[in-house]
């Protein structure tokens, strides 16, 4: 739009009212400002959106913006449209789509929210051409790869709408992807290998902690009498999330559970209760997280084996984005594994490689008597130190390891 300032820093002021550009937020701006198609890798709450929200405030045209979940759209239209950035879904939960495709076709849109299952269509192509557009932002897209850990096969269909525009530039954003799910998605999107800008994953706030699963309720239950704040405990199942949250509830500390076969309602009450407390504690599924943006979390418990190490660090993040001290508690037992290889051996073959390497990750990261933010950011591509001082090993380094080492003798099994 024309009133806004063509200097990123001045605009960034103008339209969001922030002061400085964060870690590498100014980098992916510029390079999409100047028309280079770019691949940004940056942690859980860096700022990513703002990276393409800005320039698309900047430049004339709409930018189209790719993302997974209706919920997670919404919470984004919800942040634009309050610094007063033009946005919109185009979903099926929408009942105002011709109003949405008159204000595409006038101009009058600076970002345009759709599902990728809707962007793969011809419909939606043909409704593109007659647009001005300014950028593709692909958010979420380690979605696109198989070796990323959450892969949707419609992000794969996008190439023809990408390629439909060859001088609209293309920005990628994703905050867990490693080295051969990043050149993948730099592959299946068109851009550039050297078109990637990859920030620190270190989240040096955050104390990592890691432990064998015992008696997981009086474990649990010992890590909330140890932590005030609020908290995140993630289960493996609905089930097991319903049952957490019934032992721990007590009259000084709430309690409750989230996870997809909750009435939305009731979903919707225990996630507003949680952003507005100071000491409540979440026992949810995966379900629960993302788009969510309360900076004081204070603690994430995983009950159980996340699903990659990419999964653990995404939700851990959720702890400590105001900066201030937080932990990370895993619990986790070597029939987790066992579950896990069952899971692995249903999978097509093509994928049960990946899924493998994914597995021995996340055994190395349990299992080792070193430092754990090491492994973690070495796991990202990162060279950090050998000890961070702020971790369960760092702190408390453990008696030399017993040779039979629990999970590799599962994985190997
Ligand atoms: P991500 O998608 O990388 O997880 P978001 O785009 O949701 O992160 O941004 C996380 C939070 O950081 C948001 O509340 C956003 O307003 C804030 N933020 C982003 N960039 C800046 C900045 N330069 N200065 C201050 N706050 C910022
Ligand atoms: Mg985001």
């Amino acid at each position: 739009s024309s009133s806004t300032p063509a200097d990123p820093l001045a605009a960034l002021a103008d339209v969001f009212g922030f002061a400085a550009f964060r870690g590498r937020q100014e980098e992916v701006v510029r390079r999409v400002l100047s028309g280079q198609s770019t691949l940004a890798v940056m942690p859980t709450g860096a700022g990513k959106s703002l990276t393409y929200q800005l320039p698309a405030r900047m430049m004339p045209g709409t930018c189209v913006v790719v993302s997974p979940l209706i919920a997670l759209m919404h919470d984004q239209l919800r942040s634009a449209q309050a610094v007063g950035i033009r946005a919109a879904t185009l979903t099926s939960a929408d009942d105002d789509q011709a109003e949405t495709v008159r204000r595409l076709h006038a101009g009058e849109l600076d970002l345009l929210y759709v599902a990728p299952e809707r962007a793969s269509r011809s419909h939606f192509l043909r409704l593109l051409t007659q647009a001005q557009l300014c950028l593709f932002a692909i958010d979420e897209a380690h979605c696109v790869s198989e070796w990323g850990h959450d892969f949707r096969p419609d992000y794969r269909l996008l190439r023809p709408m990408l390629d439909a525009f060859p001088q609209v530039p293309r920005l990628a954003l994703t905050a867990t992807a490693d080295e051969h799910t990043r050149k993948d998605i730099v592959a299946q999107l068109g851009i550039a290998q050297d078109g990637m800008i990859v920030a620190g994953f270190d989240r040096p706030n955050i104390r990592y902690a890691v432990s064998a699963r015992s008696s997981l309720t009086s474990q649990v239950k010992a890590v909330l009498a140890a932590e005030p704040g609020a908290g995140i405990v993630y289960a493996p199942t609905r089930a097991a999330s319903e049952r957490l949250a019934q032992a721990l509830n007590s009259p000084a500390r709430q309690v409750r559970a989230y996870h997809a076969g909750l009435a939305p309602e009731v979903r919707a009450a225990n996630q507003s209760a949680f952003i507005g407390s100071a000491n409540m504690v979440i026992c949810a599924t995966v379900a629960f997280g993302m788009g969510i943006d309360k900076p004081d979390v204070r603690f994430v418990i995983h009950a159980g084996l996340p699903k990659s190490i990419e999964s653990y660090y995404q939700e851990t993040g959720r702890a400590g984005r105001d900066g201030e001290p937080s932990k990370a508690h895993l619990f986790w037992g070597g029939d987790d594994f066992i579950r896990a290889r069952q899971r692995l051996a249903e999978l097509d073959p093509a994928r049960q490689q990946g899924e493998n390497a994914r597995l021995a990750s996340l055994a190395a990261l349990v299992e080792t008597p070193q430092c754990r933010r090491a492994i973690l950011l070495r796991h990202f591509g990162e060279d950090p130190p050998a000890q961070c001082g702020n971790c369960d090993n760092c702190l408390d380094p453990p008696e030399a390891i017993d040779a039979s080492v629990l999970a590799q003798k599962y994985l190997s099994a």
